[in-house]
């Protein structure tokens, strides 16, 4: 089998409402695809979710520095072909903008090689469950009324979620005390309920904030301080009683090692496109296994879920309703009483659908 094509491009999806975390406020998801054809006939799709920032650039790595040293490959060479695709960009670094076509890449080449091996990707990894356990993620930082937080909350619930997400981190503690105790009042007492500061607070603001919010049986703190500051992270979660979560910001499976040597993550959340694609999420799974610390992969719950249902730890998988692939795909996982149900195809068993294409595609300059 050999790569014979690769084609990248840009679908601009609005969302229709601001929607967003403690750092950010957006409108549209941009999904930067690559598309990797064989001689066989095979394609394998990779995306990377832009959220606006710099779409043309992703794409860009892709036509300028990538292309060329994926024609005439093997997709089963993958490691070999990462090595290649990481030397191309190794002088910008091993992190940023240059490391998330080589996560999108890396996805093409496993949709590549289950299909080849004509399996589910979760059964290609040595999963066995279709029916992959999901929380609904909500990017509600913008939203101020804590009441029309609370009951998109519960529409979720009454969908058949029992995990949800909500977003602290940009708001004083009295307030971030009103909201939660509403969520939580709309999902109820048994159902898991976490936070995402995305990085907002110091330590002391952390601690102070996760003690504000004891009576509500949190059942994780997601990056609540800088992902730089490790030390930090020790002595956060020392001092919360819920598990500390964190790991979407990272660019290299090796940097979980540190927060394992700490020994304090809780919960291990790496990003499919970010940390370099199947591969290293696999890896991430591996080094979370050993450490007995649970995996709930961040964002991309469509390909994620396959990892999930594979890995030994593997947890739950992140549906942002926002932020949600199944808009462009021909055949989307269904989302089933509050599970990821994957599809029973060869592959992670998606594509961009015709007429998502036909709608959604943009060419830049914008
Ligand atoms: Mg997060």
């Amino acid at each position: 089998m050999e790569i014979t094509e690769v084609e990248s491009y840009t679908l601009r999806v609005p969302i229709g409402r601001s929607v967003g975390d403690s750092r950010l406020s957006i409108t549209d998801v941009y999904w930067v695809v690559v598309e990797l054809t064989t001689g066989t006939g095979l394609t394998g799709t990779g995306w990377m979710g832009s959220l606006g920032f710099g779409p043309d650039l992703l794409s860009g790595f892709v036509d300028s520095q990538f292309r060329d040293h994926l024609v005439g490959r093997d997709p089963f060479e993958t490691t070999a072909i990462h090595r290649d695709l990481r030397r191309q960009t190794i002088y910008y670094g091993e992190t940023g903008m240059a490391a998330w076509p080589r996560g999108a890449i890396d996805v093409a080449l496993w949709d590549l090689k289950a299909k080849a091996a004509e399996e589910p990707l979760y059964r290609f990894l040595g999963g066995a469950d279709r029916r992959v356990p999901a929380y609904v993620s909500l990017m509600d930082a913008t939203e101020d009324d804590a009441e029309v937080v609370a009951s998109r909350h519960g529409q979720y619930a009454e969908e058949g979620f029992t995990a949800f997400k909500t977003k602290v981190g940009n708001r004083p503690t009295t307030e971030e005390r009103r909201r939660i105790a509403a969520i939580r009042e709309r999902i109820g007492g048994d159902a898991d309920l976490f936070v995402d500061a995305n990085q907002a607070w110091t330590v002391t603001e952390a601690i102070r904030h996760v003690d504000a919010l004891t009576d509500y049986d949190l059942g994780w703190v997601e990056e609540p301080i800088s992902e730089w500051d490790l030390r930090g992270h020790d002595r956060v979660a020392t001092a919360i009683e819920p598990p500390l979560a964190t790991g979407e910001m990272f660019y290299r499976p090796e940097r979980f090692e540190f927060l394992f040597d700490i020994g304090r993550v809780g919960v291990v959340q790496p990003d499919l496109i970010r940390l370099g694609g199947v591969s290293a999420l696999w890896e991430a799974a591996t080094m979370a296994n050993r450490h007995a610390v649970p995996l709930a992969p961040h964002f991309y719950y469509a390909v994620s879920a396959h990892v999930v249902s594979a890995a030994p730890t593997g947890m739950i998988a992140e549906y942002i309703p926002a932020y949600d692939i199944a808009t462009v795909l021909a055949d989307p996982p269904a989302i089933e009483d509050g599970h990821v149900v994957l599809p029973d195809r060869p592959g992670h068993g998606y594509e961009i659908s015709n007429t998502a294409r036909a709608e959604y595609e943009v060419e830049f300059p914008e």
